[in-house]
């Protein structure tokens, strides 16, 4: 069955593949309308200091609430607004969002807490993001200090020139820039030398099984330690218990998130979750 093999190598390669070309223009339908409704909408989770146990910033979630399929991953459907281009609308609609709810936890009097948005590397390669930042900031009343995009390892290795360039003028504006799921991807490390990046972010695969399994602590350990050496802050993303909050402190990590404190939470609870963190302490 030629047709099934050739089915299966898709779904190696691409996880995203896995839906039919029907399901994906469907689903692009279906993004096209939630797109400015009700259906889509940011949830926030809390990402806090290791050493003083302060609630710091949030990572932006996005949640879709399709009206027939129910709640949608954004793992399957960022796929399909990137080969559709609707990502370009989507991010942003993020980016003011996340600015604009970032600016009204300050004037909630919750601190001086931070944002952080994913941004794909389809994102990164047509001109524009940097005109959608500057808006959001403008619009929201935001400095540019709380913002902080996410990136993947993989958009620093394509394009090098141009996005060094983007980067770094973002980082002279006071954006603040990490790299997502870091660990995951390729193996050469130079772009960290070149790249204005403030903060690696551990990814949360190795930080859920290093209680369990000594070389993902070992790796999570080097991780650290490589930012540091490079005078980066370090992130650790999928921290589920209070064990491996322990050893992540004993290692110098600056920052966790993960389900131990909480999941991403609709706008208003995350509030709530940082009004009675606030309160504990
Ligand atoms: P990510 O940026 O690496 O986000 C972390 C993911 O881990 C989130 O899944 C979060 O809910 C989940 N997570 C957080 N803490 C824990 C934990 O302790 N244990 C476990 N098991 N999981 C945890 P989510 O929300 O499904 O997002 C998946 C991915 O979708 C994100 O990965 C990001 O790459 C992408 N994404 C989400 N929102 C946006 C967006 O606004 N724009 C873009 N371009 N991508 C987005
Ligand atoms: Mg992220
Ligand atoms: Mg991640
Ligand atoms: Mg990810």
């Amino acid at each position: 069955r030629a047709k099934d093999a050739g089915r299966n190598t898709f779904r190696f390669f691409d996880p995203s593949m896995n839906e039919s070309v029907v399901e994906q223009l469907h689903l692009a339908a279906g993004l096209r309308s939630a797109l400015g409704s009700e259906q889509l909408m940011l949830h926030y989770q809390p990402q806090l200091e290791l050493a003083s146990g302060r609630i710091v910033g949030a990572e932006a979630l996005l949640r879709w609430r399709h009206p027939e399929l129910g709640w949608i991953s954004p793992a399957r459907f960022i796929p399909v607004a990137e080969r559709s281009g609707l990502i370009h609308e989507l991010g942003a609609w993020v980016l003011r969002q996340a600015c604009m709810d970032a600016q009204s936890w300050r004037e909630l009097g919750l601190g001086e807490l931070g944002v952080a948005v994913n941004v794909s590397a389809v994102q990164f390669r047509r001109d524009g993001l940097e005109r959608h930042v500057a808006r959001a900031l403008a619009s929201s009343g935001l400095p540019a200090q709380a913002l902080e995009l996410e990136l993947t390892e993989s958009l620093l290795m394509a394009d090098a020139s141009h996005l060094g360039n983007v980067l770094q003028r973002l980082s002279t504006s006071g954006v603040q820039i990490a790299i997502d799921d870091f660990g995951t991807g390729y193996s050469n490390l130079g772009y960290l030398r070149n790249f204005a990046v403030d903060r690696l972010k551990v990814d949360q695969s190795f930080v859920r099984r290093m209680t369990s399994n000594p070389h993902d602590e070992g790796l999570v350990r080097a991780i650290i330690e490589m930012g540091h050496c490079l005078g980066l802050q370090v992130v650790a993303e999928g921290v589920e218990d209070a064990q491996t909050l322990a050893r992540l402190a004993d290692f110098g990590c600056e920052r966790g998130q993960g389900f131990h404190w909480s999941p991403a939470l609709p706008p208003q609870d995350f509030i709530a979750f940082v009004q009675a963190h606030q309160a504990r302490a």
